[in-house]
């Protein structure tokens, strides 16, 4: 008897530290500016499938506002009615993308400010309504300049302008599986559509355990994941079969908030430069040794086949 209760103690101990250790935030970039080319109706539909998953399971998500898109095409009334029921989510916390989705390593220091503050702009003004801050901030191409010292530059002027830098450790280009999906939906081919999403989320379940054992190898535990993928079409129609894979994974989601009190996130940036790689790769100092993990990183052969030829 004492034994069976010894061997409960140990389940329910290895239980609750298994949960504890699969923790992710999930991150969600270019809202709106990701649905590409399609009337506000299907923007509309896109957007409120989205919100009903995440509420229906729970999930806090932080999305990445990209405030020209509300002019850019016009229905800009409708869209700020859409933009203000994911301001109005509880589960939801609104960030900065600048206003127009600039590359930083391609433009100058000083109208990448003026992109920052514009971007911030309906943003601010439409967060005055809630209890909710705009503290946030994503790179566009999360490119953090051409060098360290412009990337000095930015970090101090959004410093100032209390912002807080949003890293991400796992996404897996779902913009690519996206343009595939919204091919075969446009064409009517929806069972491609559908294998499309299949793929996506297998290569997501695939790179999730990738970064974990990297995690483990580089740092001895698994650590507060941050995930990286857009408010595309792709994410609106697959969110909750997404959300489910991961839980079966173990994963439990938790507010970019609470992902970034990981110690590892105030680990030293040892990478600056254009390219908007994994911060995991970021925070290893011998750029040989990062160069040859990047190398092994999983990748889809066949579907990028198939978005090069889209193009
Ligand atoms: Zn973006």
């Amino acid at each position: 008897m004492k034994s069976i209760f010894a061997l409960l103690v140990v389940i329910t101990l290895n239980t609750f530290l298994f949960a504890q250790e699969k923790s992710v935030a999930i991150t969600m970039d270019d809202l709106f500016s990701a649905y590409n080319n399609i009337d506000i109706e299907k923007i509309e539909v896109a957007s409120d499938s989205l919100l009903t998953s995440i509420t229906k399971h729970g999930v806090p998500v932080t999305v990445f506002v990209v405030e020209k898109s509300f002019s850019e095409n016009g229905d800009t009334d409708r869209k700020l009615l859409e933009y203000n029921k994911w301001i109005n989510n509880p589960l939801v916390t609104v960030g900065n993308h600048t206003y127009s989705h600039q590359n930083y390593a391609k433009t100058e220091l000083s109208l990448f400010e003026e992109d920052i503050l514009r971007g911030e702009t309906i943003t601010k003004e439409l967060l005055k309504k809630t209890n909710k801050k705009l503290k946030y901030f994503r790179f566009p191409y999360n490119s953090t300049g051409k060098d360290s010292i412009s990337r000095a530059e930015i970090y101090d002027f959004l410093d100032h302008r209390g912002y807080t830098i949003t890293p991400f450790t796992i996404e897996s280009i779902d913009y690519v599986y996206d343009a595939l999906y919204c091919n075969f939906i446009k064409s009517g081919n929806t069972k491609e559509a559908d294998r499309i999403i299949e793929k996506y989320i297998d290569f997501t379940a695939d790179l999730f355990q990738y970064f974990e054992d990297l995690s483990k190898e580089l740092f001895g535990r698994n650590i507060n994941h941050i995930f990286l993928c857009h408010t595309n079409r792709l994410n609106s129609a697959c969110f909750e079969k997404l959300i489910t894979r991961l839980k079966d994974k173990g994963y439990n989601f938790i507010t970019l908030d609470e992902a970034l009190k990981d110690t590892m996130y105030k680990s030293k940036d040892y990478y600056a430069g254009q390219y908007g790689f994994s911060w995991i790769y970021r925070w290893i100092e011998n750029s040989n040794e990062r160069k040859m993990l990047m190398r092994k990183e999983p990748y889809s052969k066949d579907i990028l086949q198939q978005y090069e030829n889209l193009k």
